[in-house]
């Protein structure tokens, strides 16, 4: 039997989790739909930060000092396999190509407006769902081994005070050592961003969101997307039907985007994260960034979770977390009070990317009724909110709260 809907959500990570609240908000009778759980992959296993900060995404490196360490494969915040980069060469060169500085700046400007509504969005929809306590304030601080790498945050901190009004506090050392104490001593100092939220269990605040979609009337039904088709003028997956239809299948999407005969150079990069117990009353106040060694240490419901930088790998190739073993022994160096790792096994997620560093957010072009709300890369939990307010209020007519142009599909 069909099963009818205004509009089928596929995908239920962060990201088509809150696209469906907002749509059901507006009235739409809206269908979550995923072959898995809502929030089992990416959205699992991040380090939890709605990042208010975040208005310069992750860019390519630009330095040949930088490209030459990071062509060795062995640095800790960037790991790749070689035999898959000649299938990487098309959007990396891109990607290079986006990081340039003027063009870098002048993405950041129109991406900031999405960054800068990220964290009013969260706490509006952790208020109706009842997940606030899941949210922690205070912030998370970047640690430096370094007066030059920290001279040079401070001076990147300025131009983001400057151009955006983000607030940001120097710290050095007896600052720094103050705000954290159970991390090593003899650290040059760090920058604490103020402003942005924690989540202590990103998987059981994607779940939230979707206990409160279902309260409001939205249905969550497993279904493979890999299924769609177009009959009568409307969208099928297996028995749901409907007219309109949004892909935030987040790493997978343009599996089904390229059916719909468009296919944007969406690639990803793997990130890994394990939990760790601590010796005693010992723990972070904040999560925190080793700048050095380039992965994130996140107090959590867990514990203390542990997560890696970026991996250029094949989506599905089996896991390598090289650079897990890597940052272990850094983030005992770190924090000496670290304890037990808490998990068997590591886990693995992928973050979906777009070249330029920014979401597609807008109709897919040429495909009647279809929408996109993917690729938003290292900050898919702090933009899914705000994906979801703007992308709700375009499929409804509405006035979007920000020109939504510069995230439209076409641009690629
Ligand atoms: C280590 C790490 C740390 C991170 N830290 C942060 C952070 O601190 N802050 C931040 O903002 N972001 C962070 N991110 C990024 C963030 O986690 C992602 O951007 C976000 O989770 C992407 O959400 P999504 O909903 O697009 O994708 P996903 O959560 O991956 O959801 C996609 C969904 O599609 C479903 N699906 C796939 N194929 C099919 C199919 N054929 N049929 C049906 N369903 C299907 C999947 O089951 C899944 O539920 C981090 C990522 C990693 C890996």
């Amino acid at each position: 039997m069909v099963e009818d809907a205004d509009v089928i959500v596929l995908g239920a990570g962060i990201v088509g989790v809150c696209v469906a609240v907002h749509l059901q908000m507006r009235g739409r009778q809206v269908v979550l739909a995923d072959r898995r759980a809502p929030g089992e992959e990416t959205s699992f296993g991040n380090a939890g930060l709605i990042q208010r900060e975040a208005v310069f995404p992750h860019h390519f490196p630009r330095g040949l000092a930088d490209l030459f360490r990071y062509a060795k494969n062995r640095s800790t915040d960037a790991y790749y396999h070689p035999a898959f980069l000649p299938r990487l060469a098309s959007p990396l060169l891109r990607y290079w190509y986006h990081s340039e500085p003027g063009r870098y700046l002048a993405m950041a400007r129109r991406y900031a407006p999405l960054i800068m509504a990220s964290l009013d969005d969260h706490i509006a929809l952790a208020t109706s769902a009842g997940a606030m306590h899941l949210l922690r304030p205070g912030g998370w601080t970047q640690a430096h081994e370094t007066q030059r790498t920290l001279n040079a945050s401070l001076e990147d901190a300025e131009t983001m005070r400057r151009e955006f009004g983000i607030e940001h506090e120097a710290m050095d050392a007896g600052a720094l050592a103050r705000h954290e104490p159970h991390l090593r001593t003899g650290l040059a100092g760090g920058v604490h961003w103020p402003r942005p939220l924690a989540v202590i269990d990103p998987h059981a605040l994607t779940l939230a969101y979707a206990a409160h979609f279902e309260a409001l009337g939205g249905r969550i039904r497993v279904a493979d997307a890999g299924d769609l088709r177009r009959e009568n003028a409307a969208w099928r997956v297996g028995a749901l039907a409907a007219p309109e239809i949004v892909v935030a299948l987040g790493a997978w999407s343009t599996e089904v985007t390229k059916k719909l005969g468009y296919n944007p150079p969406v690639f990803v990069k793997r990130g890994y994260h394990a939990h760790f117990g601590t010796v005693g009353n010992a723990g972070l106040n904040n999560a925190v960034l080793d700048v050095a060694n380039g992965y994130m240490l996140a107090p959590m419901r867990r514990g203390i979770r542990l997560t890696t930088g970026a991996e250029f790998a094949h989506r599905d190739a089996p896991p390598t977390p090289v650079q897990l073993a890597r940052a272990e022994p850094a983030a005992r160096r770190l924090v000496p009070s670290l304890g037990e790792r808490l998990d068997k096994e590591p886990w693995m997620g992928a973050r979906p990317c777009t070249p330029d560093m920014m979401p597609i957010i807008g109709p897919a072009p040429g495909a009647p009724g279809a929408w996109c709300a993917f690729g938003h890369a290292h900050h898919g939990l702090t933009l899914g909110p705000t994906t979801g307010r703007l992308l709700a209020a375009m499929m409804t007519g509405d006035t979007p709260f920000t020109n939504p142009h510069p995230y439209r599909a076409e641009r690629f």
